[in-house]
Formats: C-alpha cells, sequence, structure tokens
C-alpha cells in the first residue's frame, strides 16, 4: 500500500458553520507533512476528523486503505494516534498508568493489561526519556515534561499515522527543538507517518518533508517547501510581509517575518516614506529571541528608526535573520548555545551607547537569563527601558522563578511597560 492516508473532497460544518471546504490530499507511507495555516482556517478540525474525533463530514477519509466511516472508536485507534496541544486528564493519573491508557484499543476489557503492554509501556517511556518520573502525578509536571508524557501514551496506541496538533506550542525552544527532535526520529527511524500542525514555519520546514497550506478551510498549497512557502503564499495565506531565505546550516529555506501589514500601515504613509522623522536620531537597542524581536525591529526600521541594534540572538533565531535582513547590528550567539560572557559584554556595549532599550515579551531560560540581567544594567545606566509585556513573564519564565523576580524589579526600578506592540511608538516619544 502507497498511501498511508487519502482525503477526498472533505467538507465539514460547525452547526452550519462551514470550516472544511473540499478538502483533497494524500499522504505518502512514511511522509511527514506539516500542515500551516491561520487561526482558524481549520488545521484542528482536519486533526480531530482524521482521528475520527469529529464524524457528520462529507467527502472521504482513507487511512491504510480503511474508510474510517465505517471503522469503530478502537479500530480507528489502532491506526492514528493524537498529540493535542493542552491535555488535562479527567483522572488524577501517575504518569504511567497516564502512558498505559495509551494501549486501550488493544484491550478486550478495559483495564486488562497484557505483558506486551507492560513492554511496550517500558519501551515508549525509555524513548520519550519519562521514566525516571514514572511514578509522578501527571498534573504535577511540568509543561514540558507533561507533552513528552503525552506522546509516550501516543506512541503506546501503537498506531502507523501520528497527528500533531502543535504540540509545541507552549513550551520554550529547546524542548520544541527537544520534541521535533524526537517527531523526526519517529519519522525517519521508524518510518511513523506524520501530520502534524505547526505554528512555526521554520520549525514545520526544517523538519518536515511537505507542506500543506490551508486558508479558510480550502487547501491553498500542498508540496514540498520550496513549491509552497514563497513570500506571495505567505502574503496571501497569512497576512504578513516575509522573506524567503536559506538557513545557511541546513540549505533548508528560511522565512524572516519582515513587518505585518497593519503595523506597516500605521506606520508609513502612500508613498512609503516614513512619518516619524524626530525619533529618528533615537539609538534603540531590542533584546531578542524567539522571533519576539523581529515585529518591533520592523516596525521601528519603517517608521524611520535608522540606529537599531539587536541581541543577543542565537543564530538560526529569526530574530537575527530580520536584523540581517533590515541591516540592523546585532549580537549573535551559537545556536542553541547559552549567551556566552563575550556576547553579553558585546550586548553591554550597544546598551551603553544607546538611548533606549526594548524588552520583547521572549521566553526566559538560563541559556539567555543574561539578557534579563543586560536590561536591568541598562536602567543602572540610567537608559529608557520600555518593557513589551503581551504575555505574561510567569508564562514565559523557564527559569523556576529567578526571571519572574528581576523581571519585577526592573520594573519597579521604572521600565515603562507597554501591553501591545502598538503602544510602542508612542512610548518611545514620552
Ligand atoms: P485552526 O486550528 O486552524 O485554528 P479550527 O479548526 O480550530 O482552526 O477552527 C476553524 C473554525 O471553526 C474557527 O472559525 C472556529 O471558531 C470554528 N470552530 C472550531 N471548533 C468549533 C466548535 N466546537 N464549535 C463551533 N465552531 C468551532
Ligand atoms: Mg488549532
Amino acid at each position: 500500500m502507497k498511501d498511508a492516508l487519502i482525503v477526498e473532497n472533505l467538507t465539514f460544518s460547525y452547526d452550519g458553520l462551514r470550516v472544511l471546504n473540499g478538502v483533497s490530499f494524500s499522504v505518502e507511507d512514511g511522509n511527514f507533512i506539516s500542515v500551516l495555516g491561520p487561526n482558524g482556517s481549520g488545521k484542528s478540525t482536519l486533526i480531530k476528523l482524521i482521528s475520527k474525533v469529529l464524524k457528520s463530514y462529507k467527502g472521504k477519509i482513507i487511512v491504510k486503505g480503511r474508510d474510517i466511516k465505517h471503522l469503530n472508536e478502537k479500530d480507528v485507534a489502532r491506526l492514528v494516534a493524537v498529540v493535542p496541544q493542552y491535555t488535562t486528564p479527567g483522572f488524577d493519573f501517575s504518569v504511567d498508568e497516564f502512558v498505559m491508557m495509551g494501549r486501550y484499543p488493544y484491550w478486550k476489557r478495559f483495564g486488562i493489561q497484557s505483558r506486551k503492554d507492560l513492554k511496550i509501556v517500558e519501551d515508549v517511556m525509555e524513548r520519550t526519556r519519562i521514566t525516571s518520573f514514572c511514578h509522578r502525578k501527571f498534573n504535577e509536571l511540568s509543561g514540558g515534561e507533561k507533552q513528552r508524557v503525552v506522546i509516550a501514551q501516543a506512541l503506546a496506541q501503537d498506531t502507523p499515522v501520528l497527528l500533531l496538533d502543535e504540540p509545541t506550542a507552549h513550551l520554550d525552544i529547546n524542548f520544541q527543538i527537544e520534541l521535533m527532535d524526537l517527531f523526526y526520529r519517529l519519522n525517519t527511524v521508524e518510518g511513523k507517518t506524520i501530520i502534524g500542525v505547526f505554528h512555526d514555519i521554520n520549525l514545520a520546514v526544517q523538519y518536515s518533508k511537505k507542506i500543506l497550506l490551508l486558508r479558510d478551510g480550502k487547501v491553498f498549497g500542498f508540496g514540498d517547501a520550496k513549491s509552497v512557502i514563497n513570500r506571495d503564499n505567505i502574503r496571501k495565506v497569512f497576512n504578513s510581509e516575509v522573506c524567503v531565505g536559506k538557513n545557511p546550516f541546513t540549505g533548508n529555506l528560511y522565512v524572516s517575518p519582515i513587518f505585518t501589514t497593519s503595523l506597516y500601515n500605521n506606520s508609513r504613509d502612500e508613498e512609503g516614506k516614513s512619518k516619524n522623522k524626530q525619533g529618528k536620531k533615537l539609538k534603540i537597542h531590542v533584546i531578542g529571541g524567539g522571533g519576539a524581536a523581529s515585529p518591533i525591529l520592523t516596525l521601528l526600521y519603517s517608521s524611520g528608526y535608522e540606529k537599531l541594534s539587536c541581541g543577543v540572538v542565537n543564530i538560526l533565531d529569526s530574530d537575527l535573520e530580520t536584523s540581517k535582513v533590515l541591516g540592523i547590528p546585532y549580537v549573535s550567539e551559537a545556536p542553541f548555545s547559552p549567551i556566552s560572557f563575550s556576547s553579553q559584554n558585546q550586548n553591554l556595549e550597544f546598551i551603553k551607547i544607546s538611548d533606549i532599550v526594548i524588552l520583547p515579551d521572549i521566553e526566559f531560560g538560563h541559556g539567555n537569563f543574561s539578557n534579563l540581567v543586560a536590561v536591568k544594567e541598562a536602567l543602572d545606566l540610567g537608559k529608557k527601558v520600555i518593557i513589551l509585556d503581551a504575555r505574561s513573564v510567569e508564562e514565559r519564565d523557564y527559569t523556576q522563578g529567578k526571571a519572574v523576580k528581576l523581571y519585577s524589579k526592573i520594573i519597579e526600578k521604572g521600565a515603562r511597560v507597554i501591553s501591545s506592540v502598538k503602544e510602542l511608538l508612542e512610548a518611545l516619544e514620552e
């Protein structure tokens, strides 16, 4: 059999609201496809239909040669497993109990476990590196640990097809990479067919073989990244301006945001010239990380601020790509490595010559904690500091509270806090 999944003319509505409209595509055995599209384009609905969580659809869904319309829940669960974005189990399961639940499609009577079940559970716990905490309660784990346990459960289902619905969306970059590496291995080493929804185009491109681009419940593009991901398609589907370049390390294509259309319209007049002339001379340093600085850099740039700098950002981070595209000087660090003393010092040099330092709502881990220290230094040096606090810092803190503490101190010391990028231009001029 060649195709692991065939979706034919799939149409689905929620109470009269059409969400998928004539979707057709097929996925060969052992392929890894990424589903990309803006919020509300129907990605999660598609995943729920393929796993038969949603049922009253028109069209055909064939998994491993079998039309799932005619299969019961257990049959489907032996063909496809799903890793969702969030899981909140109704019971207070321990980790190993939770993983064991993945074996239910094979049970004749509920909860009767075989030696094979135990063996498989042990094995998947090893592979997802959760054995060491297998007796802890699921609900007490960190976000990253929970997600590994959820993946272990999906693997325990022992299915040829694995569906992912933004499985890494709320994890910090290190966990994201770790999980993506795991999916990559499952695909390349074990031959699992993977269909994943991802929120990060670059992660998707780096790990998957094909891209399915959805817009308004329809297939906008389907094929390898080169044929689907281009500036025109991204503008049409995501309504944002990007630059598509090449990742210097992998040779894969790489997407860097240039600016969002809405910000662009706010900050430029018809001829595309800068409206905001008086701010031009201000020297502004933007702390980078995880792409959070990109919308800020592009807004400042398109608003006519020319003396910009960015740091410390890891190589491969889209903030670095944005800096390069815009010709903004930056301080960089090796990919996925903690900030070194020398990078930290260079960053401080930029801060010393700046008038204003901006801290976007980046995530804080031990690796980039010194970026936060640099912001504190900026305040101590008497610089104006503006903090974008769009997401609560508790959600972004992977340092066991260390970052939250310093962050509060920085605010206490007089940093100006704004809650959206839109407030930035005004805050600069105060
Ligand atoms: P995506 O995952 O691409 O963000 P979804 O598949 O979750 O999109 O949703 C597509 C559309 O369907 C959205 O307009 C959303 O509001 C709507 N929708 C999703 N789930 C439901 C539901 N249970 N009931 C009604 N409408 C829903
Ligand atoms: Mg979704």
